[in-house]
């Protein structure tokens, strides 16, 4: 069954969660997870790789949702759990747990106890990529996994931080094909600190979208995005959520 088919039928998070682990609809990123988890990198040689989609992380009623590009190949992909297992996730949790929206400031294994207050975490792409890099396709091929997201999270969801251009880009279409709320014409531009807010399509509550640089090695490593940047953006979209 095609991600479109199977991610609508999901009633609820635990199962789109659940059947998203099974995807095979991209074959280039089906045969680069695995090649990645056989090969693996010398430092994890004696793990077992994950070597499959990765699904969001976080509860189902959160109010705020951050938006990445896809997993890494040697962190969730490895780890299986988003944002797990290399220095972008840990300098995504360290931040959220500063701000309280964590309940420890690592997270390194997908049993290392790890909460999320009221964040989850998502991604328009779930398989590791080569160089990062998902096709156009592989993007749309992935989108209705996170269009069902939106729709299952949509009672509670009233912030997200967007990290980087990649998902940004990506979001929008998704937002659109959710249906929950108006997506302005033209679609805004990608910035760090940008913010738009989207009307409710549905007689429900808004939306605040918040742009911040990626959490990537090549961001944070050149300074272009600090901890006290990333803190920054979290803590305003996490105080609109109402957390
Ligand atoms: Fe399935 Fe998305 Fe992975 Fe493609 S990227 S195989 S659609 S989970």
């Amino acid at each position: 069954m095609q991600p479109s088919e199977q991610a609508a039928a999901a009633p609820n998070l635990g199962v789109l969660d659940r059947e998203l682990c099974d995807c095979r609809a991209c074959p280039r990123l089906v045969a680069w997870r695995e090649e990645v988890g056989r090969v693996k990198r010398k430092s994890f040689a004696d793990e077992t790789y994950w070597a499959r989609p990765i699904p969001g992380f976080g509860p189902a009623d959160a109010r705020l949702l951050i938006v990445g590009l896809a997993p890494a190949a040697h962190g969730g992909n490895r780890t299986g759990r988003m944002f797990t297992g290399d220095r972008s996730g840990d300098i995504l949790v360290e931040a959220l747990h500063a701000l309280g929206l964590a309940n420890q400031p690592t997270s390194v294994a997908a049993d290392d106890g790890l909460e999320l207050r009221g964040v989850r975490f998502t991604a328009p792409v779930h398989c590791a990529p080569p160089d990062n890099k998902p096709t156009p396709g592989e993007r749309d091929t992935c989108r209705p996994w996170l269009v069902r997201e939106l729709e299952l999270m949509r009672p509670s969801v009233r912030a997200m931080v967007v990290l980087g251009a990649f998902g940004w880009q990506a979001l929008f279409p998704a937002i659109a094909a959710a249906g929950c709320w108006h997506v302005p014409k033209p679609r805004p531009a990608f910035g760090h600190g940008t913010r738009v807010e989207l009307g409710a399509a549905d007689g429900g509550a808004g939306l605040a979208i918040h742009g911040c640089y990626h959490v990537s090695q090549q961001n944070t490593f050149t300074g272009r995005l600090t901890p006290q940047m990333l803190r920054d953006v979290i803590g305003a979209a996490a105080s609109e959520a109402g957390l």
